[in-house]
């Protein structure tokens, strides 16, 4: 689960790692009103948005005065940032950077274990830094018996830092930041840019957290600021109902029973040059509401040209499965066209069935993706 940046800077300054003074705003008005409190000449406005690269985006803009306020602010709330409109800006006292850092805590599958990601070449291009000169990011494996006791944050500190007064503060915010991550059972703690100020000092102008879904029953708190996008709506919505769907894009949408079954469509429907729209598990049954269910979902994603049901009748038998598909279509109709591969038990029986259905009834799963895919 993503958080905005407003939302991450308050958990950081309740561990009291250093940001900018800033005030989360829902319109023009607010922005003023926000600018008169903040007492600066210059202020920063951002974009609140759960993607990132905002900067790039012209979600980001300094405002110096309240004229070029009131204009940045106006730009930037309604703007389409990767599909994500804005309703909310952050209006900050602008600070006056020096040099920008990148620092993370992130869950690094190759070493299994919470690592701590640092660059000297922190701000916007940070991608581009990853992929062209990977030498000018530090890794630092965390021991979770350990943590990150003082050596160890200042070892990385060094990396970026060679004032000894600046490596102390930066060695600080690695621990509160390690600290902070580990307590809210996040996946992801990012800082980019951390600055070094004019003044000479360190912060958090930027604060980026990913939290795990799964222990979020144990951060009340955290859970209570998600707001999922309109596909993890649907894949909720999906879950209530006892299916496990994942929205993949494509054009062929799939109805499957069995997660590696589901799978295995997905790389056939790749292997025929098609694009899967979802993967989809319906699980064992064959219950005519539940394919109606599972149809309506498909459907409500525009992409969707094709269906396709794959189903392996194992201890379900195919004539039952059969049986509920027409008993399903009987009371859903669709233009879209619908292809069926129908084997295992009772095959024979099931595919005789739905023949004359208007459904196209296939055995193997070669015919039913090359006729799905060719559909499309
Ligand atoms: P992102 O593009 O979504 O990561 O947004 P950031 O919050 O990281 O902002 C992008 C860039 O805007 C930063 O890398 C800085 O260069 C610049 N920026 C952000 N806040 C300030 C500020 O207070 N003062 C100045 N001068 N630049 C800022
Ligand atoms: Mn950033």
């Amino acid at each position: 689960m993503k958080i905005h940046e407003y939302q991450a800077k308050e958990l950081f300054a309740t561990y009291g790692i250093p940001v900018d003074r800033s005030i989360v705003c829902r319109s023009v008005e607010d922005a003023v009103k926000a600018y008169s409190q903040l007492d600066s000449q210059k202020v920063i406005v951002k974009a609140q948005v759960h993607t990132g690269g905002r900067g790039k985006a012209g979600g980001v803009k300094l405002a110096n005065g309240e004229v070029e306020l009131r204009k940045h602010a106006a730009a930037i709330l309604g703007m389409d940032i990767k599909r994500f409109i804005v309703d909310r800006i952050l209006v900050g006292q602008a600070i006056n950077i020096v040099k920008e850092y990148y620092v993370s805590y992130v869950v690094d599958r190759k070493s299994k274990s919470t690592i701590l990601m640092l660059s000297k070449e922190g701000g916007m291009d940070i991608e581009e830094v990853a992929r062209t000169s990977p030498e000018k990011i530090h890794r630092f494996v965390i021991d979770p018996s350990i943590g990150v006791p003082d050596y160890l944050a200042r070892e990385a500190a060094f990396k970026l830092f060679d004032d000894i007064k600046q490596v102390r503060q930066a060695a600080v915010i690695f621990q509160k930041l390690y600290k902070l991550f580990v307590a809210t059972d996040a996946s992801l703690a990012e800082i980019n840019p951390l600055v070094l100020t004019k003044e000479g000092d360190i912060m958090a102008i930027d604060a980026k957290m990913t939290f795990d879904d799964n222990a979020l029953f144990r951060h009340p708190k955290i859970a209570a600021l998600n707001e999922p996008t309109e596909e993890e709506k649907k894949e909720q919505n999906a879950k209530s109902k006892g299916f496990s769907y994942v929205n993949l894009g494509g054009e062929i949408g799939c109805m499957v029973n069995g997660a590696g079954l589901a799978m295995a469509t997905m790389d056939m429907i790749k292997l025929y040059g098609g694009n899967p729209a979802n993967f989809l598990d319906i699980g064992g049954s064959s219950n005519p509401t539940k394919v109606i269910e599972a149809m309506k979902l498909l459907l409500s994603d525009q992409n969707v040209k094709v269906v396709m049901i794959n189903i392996f009748g194992g201890i379900t038998r195919c004539d039952d499965v059969a049986k509920g598909l027409l008993e399903a279509f009987k009371q859903f109709k669709t233009d879209i066209p619908v292809v069926i591969r129908l084997t295992g038990t009772n095959e024979k029986e099931g595919r005789a069935m739905l023949q004359g259905s208007g459904l196209y009834v296939a055995e193997t799963m070669g015919e039913a993706t090359e006729k799905a895919v060719s559909l499309t």
